[in-house]
């Protein structure tokens, strides 16, 4: 792996191979433990592909009892564990270990309970995010938080790296749509935090779990929240000659009381790719666009359509075409939709970051980052939820010229730093994973890390759960006064225990 400094394999474990691996397919028998290397080479990355590493053994269980036998085996001989959903993370969080059992988390698949009168929809952490909504819109509800990569990524990935999507501006990233879960703990104990309802007795676990990447416990099971479906949704499509001006009328909307469903906006190179892959009519002679969706009822809609537009014109755009039709406004998406892809057909490799900034530092961001373009001799193209003030950079680079993958770390790094610089932080939805990790510093003094791991420590004290990922430094937890078990006592023993 290029670099990048991840836990030593531990050489007792590895001479134990052939031992570990029968004990594995006792508890999860057949297909379900692979250990030879075709089978294990799918699981070697995640989306973050700069880096590969081929797992220990991978374990594919189908129930809780499973996870927690082998969760609990894993703690018994001091293995560690790395957790994973679709294998969609942009920050390495699923990137195996060569010592470490990977728990394959997809044959979690079903959806347990659907309760329309409660709004809420119990699923198991296998399911992909786009499934909720499908298995409720029969009723007109779906489920708010939509990752552009909700056709694959799992809900357990999703409560994990706590993502986010273009309708979170309006409705929340999954910490907001989260209501209940089943983790089972490195030791193979399980239990429930949160549930149908709008709050819990007692300290928020909940809120622990939602963006814990993998760190503390795998997800068993899930009930979020699903939302009435909007009686009207149209989007405006606004292209401005000077993308500072556009971040400025970003600013500019969210200060007039308007929460769009939706507000994304695409630099020069990002609409060029774009139009270029799917034709959807964007203007091309413009720096930025905007693409600003409101929904709710018609006669909202209407309205503040007419307030956004005057906005934009105020701010200096010079094209606004608002979607007269459902297929128009999937039109207008669909571009943005394929940002990715696109910008891929533009480049051999690319890096994408993930950094957020207060809206209103917009302008100055852009600035530096075309600064920072320069100075590593690397283009960018950006995308980004404008709204929440999230930049999705793409850097642009060629791994096959040496010392480029080298540069657009670098980049990226610097960019980041810039997020942090202008009161921003270092990861909007990817989280943290390998790939930001030794960028924490950046962000946080010592005694914040400190603190945090303590957090770590009270579910984890032996580091086994995705070890190498979000910290920079792993302090033993007895540095850092772990907690006690005495005489068999339990720590927190209000907490359910199942
Ligand atoms: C093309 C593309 C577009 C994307 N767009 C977005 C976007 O718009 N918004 C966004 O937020 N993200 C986006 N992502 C990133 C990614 O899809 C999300 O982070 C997603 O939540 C990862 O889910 P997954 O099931 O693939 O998890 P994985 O990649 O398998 O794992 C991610 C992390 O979750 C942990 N994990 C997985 N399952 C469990 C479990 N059951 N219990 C405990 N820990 C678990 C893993 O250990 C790891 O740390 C995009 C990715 C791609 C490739």
């Amino acid at each position: 792996m290029s670099g990048l400094a991840m836990p030593s394999v531990n050489a007792d474990i590895m001479a134990r191979r052939a031992e570990i691996v029968a004990a594995l397919r006792e508890i999860v028998p057949g297909e379900g433990t692979v250990d030879d290397e075709i089978g294990m080479r799918t699981y070697e990355s995640d989306a973050l592909t700069a880096y590969r590493q081929m797992p220990f053994v991978v374990v594919l269980p189908e129930t809780v009892e499973q996870v927690a036998k082998v969760l609990k085996y894993c703690h018994e001989n001091g293995i560690r564990v790395v957790p994973r959903g679709a294998g969609t993370s942009l920050s390495g969080g699923a990137l195996p270990l060569a010592d470490a059992v990977l728990v394959s988390m997809m044959r979690f698949n079903r959806i347990l309970d659907i309760d329309f009168d409660n709004r809420t929809a119990t699923v198991q952490p296998g399911v992909t995010n786009l499934a909720i909504t499908q298995a409720v819109s029969h009723e007109g509800f779906y489920y708010a938080p939509d990752p552009s990569s909700q056709i694959a990524c799992s809900i357990g990935g999703n409560i994990a790296e706590n993502s986010g999507g273009v309708h979170c501006l309006k409705y929340g990233l999954t910490t907001n749509n989260v209501l209940g879960l089943q983790i089972v703990t490195i030791e193979g104990e399980v239990m429930r935090f949160g549930g149908k309802h709008l709050d819990s007795e007692g300290y928020d676990w909940l809120a622990f779990m939602v963006g814990s990447e993998g760190l503390l416990g795998v997800v068993t099971e899930v009930t979020v929240r699903i939302l009435r479906s909007p009686e009207t949704a149209r989007a405006v499509l606004v292209g401005f000659p000077d993308a500072e001006d556009a971040g400025r009328a970003v600013a500019a909307i969210i200060g007039a009381g308007i929460i769009p469903g939706g507000m994304e906006m695409m630099d020069r190179p990002a609409i060029h790719a774009a139009e270029a892959f799917v034709h959807a009519g964007y203007p091309l002679d413009v720096d930025a666009l905007l693409i600003v969706e409101l929904d709710g009822p018609q006669v909202e809609v209407d309205h503040l359509l007419q307030r956004v537009e005057a906005i934009c014109r105020e701010y200096g755009c010079t094209t606004c075409r608002v979607s007269e039709s459902e297929e128009e406004r999937a039109n207008f998406w669909a571009g943005r939709k394929a940002a990715f892809p696109a910008v891929g057909r533009i480049s051999p490799d690319y890096m994408c970051m993930d950094g957020t900034i207060p809206r209103r530092e917009l302008p100055r961001v852009l600035k530096g980052m075309a600064e920072l373009s320069e100075k590593h001799g690397l283009r960018v193209a950006n995308v980004f939820h404008a709204g929440d003030g999230n930049l999705h950079p793409l850097i642009l680079f060629d791994a096959n010229q040496p010392g480029e993958l080298e540069r657009a770390e670098a980049f990226g790094a610097d960019i980041l730093k810039l997020c942090v610089e202008v009161g921003g932080c270092l990861t909007g939805e990817h989280g943290v994973g390998v790939e930001k990790r030794d960028l924490m510093p950046e962000m946080f003094t010592e005694d914040d890390l400190k603190q945090q791991q303590r957090v770590k420590c009270a579910f984890d004290p032996q580091h086994l759960l995705n070890p190498g990922k979000v910290f920079p430094v792993l302090h033993r937890c007895a540095e850092l006064g772990k907690m006690h078990v005495h005489h068999g006592k339990l720590p927190f023993p209000d907490i359910p225990r199942f």
